[in-house]
């Protein structure tokens, strides 16, 4: 095991003075028991804690980190924007062009409004949607995580499932009965739900890949059933792309899918690591915000010139692509049976990398003897101990959580740094390299046979 003198003496800390000793709760790693390590730094693929530990990082900071740690375009560009000054409080420039770029990447948005983190995104978008219907009532599914806010707080993913406790506390009656929940992948509970509610519907919102209870995918026309349900109603289809946006390809989900939602909401990428959310979409819609109509939202740092400036060099970044993907030339099967997509430029590469991922935790699960359903989407996996397939969130809770915290903690002695729970995603930057993946497979292995 890593020697972790200094994190325990820092979390022995932290407990002292923070809930729980940490400022959001999966970190704590209740999901797999035991105690987080403290960070000292972050480069490229790698991540060292303060003991001196380095490991190979799956969580990439929960997903803004597609370029990896530390990135030097993104830092330079923080350096260069900090020097003019960290918060105007009125417009720079960089909320343009960073306006410009999302729409360039997600045809879908045609007008967007930045905000802080993907939780006022979502909270904006339902707000809007219900300002801009005058009704009350919005659709989420079982399992999806869209944030913190009280409304969305049901029945939801992430931190909330780790911990067992899929309502909040202090969120009221009367605020969650306009939230109706569904199990996703379920067209007769969908179809059933417009039927008894439609128009009574503000907002239907779903993410764009379920990646809050580990990762599942929607099923063939699924979407577009949703889409033509919200079509008819005048509901207002939200697509929540702050974990798949500009992470499974420049456009997100939707241009998996092929989708153009009414709103999308961003977040994580978008931000290239520092806190950056955004929501956009149809014009007429958007322009029911305040200044120009009745929906108010606000921030004093939203648009801010050092998060713009990070988010913009992130995008510029995925738009301009690698000079060479030579490892995009590895082939292996695809666990997950999924078509590959050609997406071009980075996003080859790091399908490239899942792809070959998929392939040598399905044959390590195999050699040891160990059931596991590996899914995968690009760059994004979880790995269930469990018979597949797994279609929602019931599915996904047949995993055995047991052999999952087995898992987890060996590899983390391995040196490969897994989020913490289940019931989260992992992710592949372009830092990582095929060496990478091949190092990960062989503890996988080997821990996979102690299991
Ligand atoms: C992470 C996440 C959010 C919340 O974003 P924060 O920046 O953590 O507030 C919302 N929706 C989805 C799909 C997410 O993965």
């Amino acid at each position: 095991m890593p020697i972790r003198t200094r994190s325990d003496a820092l979390f022995a800390a932290a407990l002292e003075h923070i809930p729980g000793g940490v400022n959001s709760p999966v970190r704590a790693f209740r999901g797999v028991g035991g105690d987080p390590f403290f960070v000292e730094s972050a480069q490229g693929a790698r991540i060292t804690d303060v003991d001196g530990n380095t490991f190979i990082d799956y969580v990439g900071t929960w997903g803004p980190a597609i370029l990896g740690h530390a990135h030097p375009k993104i830092v330079a560009a923080v350096q260069a924007a900090a020097v003019r000054g960290t918060s105007f409080g009125i417009p720079n420039p960089a909320e343009v062009a960073m306006a410009w770029r999302v729409k360039e990447f997600v045809p879908s948005v045609q007008k967007v409004r930045f905000c802080n983190s993907g939780t006022e995104a979502t909270m904006s978008a339902i707000r809007l949607a219900r300002g801009f219907t005058r009704r009350d009532k919005i659709i989420k599914f079982d399992g999806c995580y869209h944030g913190h806010a009280d409304s969305l707080l049901v029945k939801a993913g992430s931190g909330a499932l780790t911990l067992g406790c899929p309502d909040s506390a202090g969120v009221p009656a009367d605020l969650a009965r306009h939230t109706l929940v569904l199990p996703y992948n379920d067209a007769d509970a969908v179809t059933a739900a417009f039927a008894a509610h439609g128009p009574g519907i503000a907002a239907l919102i779903v993410e764009g890949v379920p990646a809050n209870a580990g990762l599942y995918l929607p099923k063939p026309g699924y979407y577009e059933l949703l889409t033509h349900l919200c079509r008819d109603a005048g509901t207002v289809f939200i697509f929540d792309e702050v974990m798949t946006g500009f992470r499974l390809a420049k456009g997100g989900a939707q241009e998996l899918y092929g989708l153009t939602p009414d709103l999308s909401c961003f977040g994580k990428i978008i931000g290239g690591g520092l806190p950056v959310g955004a929501f956009g979409g149809r014009a007429d819609i958007m322009d029911h915000l305040a200044p120009l109509g009745p929906v108010y939202q606000a921030g004093t740092l939203s648009g801010n010139p050092l998060a713009m400036a990070a988010g913009l060099a992130a995008l510029d970044e995925l738009a301009a692509g690698p000079v060479a993907a030579e490892a995009t030339r590895r082939t292996g099967n695809d666990a997950s049976g999924n078509p590959p997509p050609h997406l071009g430029g980075y996003y080859d590469y790091l399908d490239a990398l899942g792809r070959q991922l998929g392939a040598g935790m399905v044959d390590a699960a195999k050699a040891a003897g160990v059931t596991v359903t590996w899914q995968r989407l690009g760059s994004m996996f979880c790995g269930y101990f469990t018979e597949g397939p797994v279609w929602n969130l019931s599915d996904a809770m047949r995993s055995d959580r047991t052999k999952f915290a087995k898992f987890f903690h060996g590899m983390l002695a391995e040196g490969i740094y897994l989020a913490p729970s289940q019931f989260e995603a992992g992710f592949i930057s372009t830092a990582h390299t095929p060496d990478d993946i091949d190092a990960t497979v062989r503890a996988a292995a080997k821990v996979l046979r102690t299991i």
